[in-house]
């Protein structure tokens, strides 16, 4: 999605659209390490030193009901922020939190499958598969 045709997506929903704003959307939207609210907002304040966490909150939210990001919650660390919305596997490394996708076309047709058999409409979905990244299993390889 291009920056106009998020402005009018938003717009049509009667949000307010600011360049603070935009500047989340598209941190988030072209993301693919699936960051925090926290990372975001180092990120988005090195071009607006003014903005706060909160309205990072509020955006992500917008985004979250718009069905153009996925919030993925942790028991033991912070959501992580997801805007990839197609089944895929989030290949999670449980020690330093680190996140990428995995696309699995076997997955993607197993699961279009299921829900072809089910008819059942899903509303999202979540596939988490953990282990240790290349750089913690070099340091300290036992779990
Ligand atoms: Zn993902
Ligand atoms: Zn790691």
């Amino acid at each position: 999605m291009n920056e106009q045709q998020l402005i009018t997506r938003l717009r049509s929903k009667g949000y307010k659209v600011t360049p603070q704003r935009i500047a989340i959307c598209q941190l988030i939207l072209s993301s693919k390490d699936h960051p925090s609210a926290e990372q975001i907002y180092q990120e988005v304040k090195k071009t607006y030193p003014a903005i706060s966490l909160a309205t990072v909150y509020i955006t992500l939210d917008l985004l979250k009901k718009l069905g153009l990001v996925q919030e993925l919650g942790f028991s033991d660390q912070s959501s992580r922020y997801d805007p990839n919305n197609s089944p895929h596997i989030n290949v999670i490394c449980p020690r330093c939190g680190k996140i990428y996708d995995y696309e699995a076309p076997n997955v993607k047709k197993l699961w279009y499958r299921i829900i072809a058999e089910t008819g059942l409409k899903p509303l999202r979905q979540r596939l988490d598969l953990y282990t240790l990244c290349n750089k913690c299993s070099q340091e300290n390889p036992t779990p």
